[in-house]
């Protein structure tokens, strides 16, 4: 059952979606063409003044309506997530509308403060001679390109910064997902941003390859790395600023000392909520010898139990894309044919694209499942000797989007997490570092490039930062400035002697 298919059209390309539960048509786009995009983007530049000009509490109020909106349509939003993806209610509420709810409310909290010009003090060398002011300007038109996994809150967190730092946004879902994408732009159009300063444009990569090149000033790019390093190129080729949030392939490391119940929650849960399909999910267990037996037994028992399908008592839904699944399939099939152990799962089950909760042991870092990202309910046990041979292990990867430590002693977390090439660590749990708004998030290696969120530094990021200098004594003229007389070269060694000496250096930091 292919999710997303080509309909025979005689203009525009069109796609059909299907429910991956039970593989009914729900909806077909219209693919947006490179003329219609450039034609979104003029739209969007002619309005964005305008949108600038209402100055950021009045931005601010007006997108913070979109709480409400979304407060009151919350079923509906989740009808279609759930429609378009197979996910569970709970994945559902959690992700998608909690993490929503809290994103535009953190955002709106500290638009005003973030965005007003700020009047650092200068350092004692410069202080008495000049001031400065630095202003947050919108860059313009931001183009957002989000993916299928998360397809709600992922469109709606940078669309609600980027709006409120005075900038239109075209927003492009995912291909999968069209109208949970698209309600990220329905509840903020409803709470009354215009239509020209937030466009949606349906598509696939054509559409996508088309907004990067269509003279935005910025792209919010989440998604493949495949996809990731064709965008970079061609934000490289035009000097356009982009911020990539891209795979992973997140590991976990148990240690002896571990409170073992909830490193196996941790563990089944982590690797398994949206059906596996998180970018920040657990792929990859490493526990050390000395517990390795108990905690494996515990996750053995915590998988079986786990309910599949569409049901509101199921606690993973279904796959949400056919070429997904193919992925999942195809590590699982290469893992065991490598001599990997499939203690529980391994197949298709049920409805439409649901796979059984599969625990794998006897890994090697030879096998797929251990090196690419599964993106399904896999997960992956290795056994280790120590701690310095997880560690190891969890660094041989060419992901670094995040990393996990299971350990009852915070010191060992912090130890271990600054060997860890992650973008981030969590000492007992995972993924929740981007539902953290205040701490800066983005992945290293092939996970990413650039950082989003971490407090004042996000609604910035979507400005440039004007720094305007301005003038302190009135001056006809400064000391440097023509004519040199032999006054201006005394007067420079003078400064030399007098602010960088061992007595005054210090004050002139
Ligand atoms: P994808 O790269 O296939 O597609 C993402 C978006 O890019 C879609 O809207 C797609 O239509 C568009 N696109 C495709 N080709 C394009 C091109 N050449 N130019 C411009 N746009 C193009 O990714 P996906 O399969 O939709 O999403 C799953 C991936 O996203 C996983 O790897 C997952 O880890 C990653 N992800 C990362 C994060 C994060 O924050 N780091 C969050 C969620 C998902």
């Amino acid at each position: 059952m292919a999710i997303v298919e080509a309909l025979q059209s005689n203009g525009a390309r069109r796609l059909s979606i299907k429910n991956p539960l039970s593989g009914e048509a729900i909806d077909d786009i219209a693919v947006t063409s490179k003329e219609d995009v450039d034609a979104a983007v003029r739209r969007a530049r002619a309005a964005q003044p305008g949108w600038a000009a209402l100055g950021v509490a009045e931005r601010k109020r007006i997108v913070h309506r979109a709480l409400d909106v979304l407060m009151a349509r919350q079923e509906e939003v989740i009808a279609t997530v759930r429609a378009e993806t197979g996910k569970t209610r709970v994945d559902a509420l959690s992700i998608e509308i909690i993490s929503s709810c809290d994103f535009i409310n953190y955002w709106c909290g500290r638009a005003v403060k973030d965005l007003s010009d700020e009047k650092p003090g200068l350092h004692g060398f410069l202080k008495p001679l000049k001031k400065l002011r630095i202003v947050y300007e919108p860059l313009g038109v931001v183009g957002v390109i989000t993916p299928w996994n998360g397809p709600f809150v992922l469109s709606t967190d940078p669309t609600v910064q980027a709006l409120l730092a005075g900038n239109a946004v075209i927003l492009k879902p995912s291909e999968v997902t069209p109208r949970s994408g698209e309600w990220a732009a329905r509840i903020l159009w409803e709470a009354g941003v215009p239509k020209d300063v937030l466009q949606v444009l349906h598509g696939d990569g054509e559409t996508g390859a088309a907004l990067v090149q269509a003279g935005v000033d910025k792209i919010a790019f989440t998604g493949s790395v495949r996809t990731g390093k064709k965008i970079a190129a061609s934000c490289a080729e035009q000097l356009l600023p982009f911020t990539l949030e891209l795979g992973g392939k997140d590991p976990m490391i148990v240690c002896a000392d571990a409170n073992l119940e909830r490193a196996a929650n941790g563990a089944v849960f982590l690797s398994m909520f949206n059906t596996g399909q998180v970018c920040l999910g657990v792929e990859r267990v490493y526990v050390v010898e000395r517990v390795a037996d108990e905690f494996l037994r515990l996750v053995e028992e915590k998988v079986r139990a786990m309910r599949v399908g569409s049901g509101d008592d199921k606690e993973i839904g279904s796959v949400f894309w056919d070429r997904q699944l193919d992925i999942i399939e195809r590590h699982v099939d290469d893992a065991v044919a490598r001599g990997a152990r499939l203690v529980v799962g391994g197949n298709r089950t049920g409805e439409g694209l649901c796979y059984a909760p599969t625990l794998l042991t006897d890994v090697t870092h030879d096998m797929a499942v251990m090196r690419e990202e599964t993106f399904g309910p896999v997960l992956c046990v290795m056994v280790v000797p120590d701690e310095e041979a997880a560690i190891a292990a969890a660094n041989d990867s060419e992901y670094g989007l995040s990393a996990s430590v299971f350990t009852t002693d915070e010191e060992k977390a912090i130890r271990i997490a600054r060997r860890l090439r992650a973008g981030s660590v969590m000492q007992n749990d995972a993924a929740v570092i981007y539902g953290i708004p205040e701490a800066p998030f983005g992945g290293l290696k092939s996970s990413g490039m650039g950082q989003v969120h971490g407090g004042s530094r996000a609604l910035r990021g979507f400005c440039h930062a004007k720094p305007i200098v301005l003038d302190r004594w009135k001056q006809d003229k400064e000391e440097i400035w023509y004519p040199l007389t032999e006054r201006t070269t005394k007067s420079l060694e003078k400064t030399i002697e007098f602010a960088f000496g061992k007595v005054l250096r210090r004050l002139m930091q």
